[in-house]
């Protein structure tokens, strides 16, 4: 059972843009779990294996309590039929309250594949009658994580404080070194050097040292406005 389940198309979506909301939940007491749809390979610099090594390291440093991969191939990521069952029953087996998918604009098309895959299986998941193992489950709301393949501005339904965070989080995708930091340029600002810069743009945004943003496609409700900063 988890509170929430964050839903990537390869490993290490998550670590970029969801690390500091997963860091915070887990903090909070939190039990949190990733899913990771496809294995990521091929890439230039990574293999299966070291993918595989990347990702048990990364997960260990976000601590998270569950993560499995469902096979699904890479690069030709399709919401077909047969994901949505294998998703759904992932979500019936987990039964988080909230899910996290990655935004739902991207150049590569596995993105957009997984965000409509989370969105379909979501609402499988809740059917009654169904082939599907498990009792049905209905995740309260989809949050969306912003690890985009297209220079464009985010508009964010809110930002998490993450300044506290932000340190293991870039930890945690330093552990990608096949995809991060192998191959490419070492001239400043490196790849890992504009993440804390992005960081750093939205936490000033909301007066914090770093932030990390997230968005709905429904209105988010308060019940207070204790916890705004
Ligand atoms: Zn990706």
């Amino acid at each position: 059972m988890l509170d929430a389940l964050v839903v990537a198309p390869h490993p290490d979506d998550v670590e970029l843009g969801a690390g500091g909301t997963i860091l915070m939940l887990q903090a909070a007491g939190r039990r949190v779990g990733v899913l990771d749809l496809t294995d990521g390979e091929p890439t230039p610099h990574g293999s299966i294996a070291t993918r595989r090594r990347e990702t048990a390291e990364a997960s260990r440093i976000l601590r998270l309590d569950w993560r499995e991969n469902l096979g699904l191939p890479n690069r030709s990521l399709q919401a077909t039929l047969e994901a949505r069952h294998e998703l759904a029953s992932v979500i019936r087996h987990t039964r988080p309250r909230w899910l996290f998918a990655p935004y739902w604009v991207d150049a590569h098309p596995d993105h957009t594949a997984a965000t409509e895959l989370v969105e379909a299986a979501r609402f499988w998941a809740k059917l009654t009658k169904s082939d599907l193992r498990g009792d049905p489950h209905h995740p309260e709301r989809v949050y969306y994580y912003f690890c985009v393949h297209l220079r464009v501005l985010p508009s964010p339904a809110f930002i998490l404080d993450i300044s506290e965070h932000w340190q293991t989080k870039l930890e945690a995708i330093r552990c990608y070194q096949s995809q991060f930091v192998a191959g490419r340029s070492t001239a400043a600002p490196t790849f890992l050097d504009s993440l804390r810069d992005q960081a750093a743009y939205w936490g000033h945004l909301i007066g914090t040292q770093f932030g990390e943003p997230l968005t709905s496609r429904e209105p988010i409700g308060l019940t207070g406005l204790e916890h705004l900063i």
